[in-house]
């Protein structure tokens, strides 16, 4: 093992490349940050475990998961072309000894959550976090402080009610939502599975529900989906695809849109993500499909529907229940 840095550079990112030939990837992987990056202090290592100095220094050298990305693809057709078929892998310090492996040869998969300020890598899904992007709801509306002493012990999941894709459909979604009333949410899937999140998961508590009990423990989920329309042939074009289902919600026979399977996904990951940095339970509240009461509510851990505590003259049936049968079955609670 070599030295890498020796001097911190400031940043949050730490990238590092081991081919399967560990020296020849060094090189590589020196080279490209000394051509395409203007390193000024090379040298490289492969560490499993680095010790809290090297953390720091590895955590050091990006300044953002974009530019850690941005070094990978190219550190990637570097390595197309330098070595040919030599099996390499990207390896992803999170600073909680949590390793990403990427094994195939194409951009990084994964994404950073900000979790009572931390960045937490969650593998598998592109998380675009408000630290990076500056796209947050911004107090009072639809972002509070969670009180004191409050504990995240939920999450709460949601549709949209609209179908929103890309970039854009992120941006329409948080101008609407904070622009209209009190109405937040920290996370939101778009059609394709990407992630934005728009409030921290643990320090901001966001207006997703309006009961209290819920809304002070826990974590809001809005997931593109246009929900149903009386008339089928009234679904968006960006909803068409959707498989639809039945259920039986507040006694209701009901009819609903699924998520999407990339973002059913990226609820997978994220739920799972948060769950074992928060050391929240892997449980679904599912049936019988209707409101609890405050107690149920105040005492589940895990991840639940809207529909569970959707209070008032007019319950609601978001998001289905297919998201959660769906959950449930991934975490093999059938
Ligand atoms: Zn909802």
């Amino acid at each position: 093992m070599r030295r890498l840095l020796d001097k911190p550079l400031g940043g949050v990112a730490a990238v590092f490349i081991y081919p399967s030939n560990v020296e020849e990837g060094l090189e590589l992987f020196t080279r490209v940050l000394a051509e395409d990056y203007g390193a000024d202090l090379l040298g490289a290592g492969h560490w499993l475990e680095p010790d809290e100095a090297q953390t720091e220094l590895l955590f050091g050298y990006f300044k953002s998961v974009e530019a850690a990305k941005d070094f990978l693809e190219k550190a990637d057709s570097e390595a197309r072309q330098t070595i040919k078929n030599m099996p390499h892998v990207y390896t992803i310090y999170d600073g909680d000894k949590t390793m990403a492996h990427r094994p195939e040869h194409s951009t990084l998969h994964g994404g950073y959550l900000i979790i009572n300020g931390e960045r937490v890598f969650v593998p598998g899904v592109t998380i675009h976090n408000f630290v990076d992007t500056g796209m947050r709801f911004i107090q009072p509306r639809g972002v509070h402080p969670r009180p004191a002493g409050a504990v995240v012990d939920k999450i709460t999941l949601h549709s949209t009610g609209s179908e929103r894709v890309g970039a854009k459909g992120a941006k329409d979604l948080l101008r609407n939502m904070s622009a209209r009333r009190d109405a937040g949410c920290h996370i939101f899937i778009e059609n394709g599975g990407e992630v934005w999140q728009f409030a921290d998961l643990v320090r901001d508590m966001t207006t997703h529900v309006s009961h209290r009990v819920v809304k002070v423990a826990s974590i809001g989920f809005e997931v593109s989906n246009y929900q149903w329309k009386k008339n089928h042939d009234d679904a968006p074009s960006a909803g068409r695809d959707r498989p639809k289902y039945e259920a039986t919600i507040h006694k209701w026979r009901t009819t609903h849109a699924d998520y999407y399977p990339a973002q059913q996904a990226s609820v997978l990951a994220l739920c799972t993500a948060i769950c074992d940095h928060l050391v929240i339970p892997k449980q679904v509240l599912r049936a019988p499909w209707r409101v609890r009461s405050n107690k149920t509510l105040r005492a589940f851990k895990g991840v639940h529907a809207h529909l569970h505590c959707a209070l008032g003259e007019n319950p609601k049936t978001c998001p289905g229940t297919g998201p959660l049968d769906a959950l449930a079955a991934s975490w093999g609670l059938d």
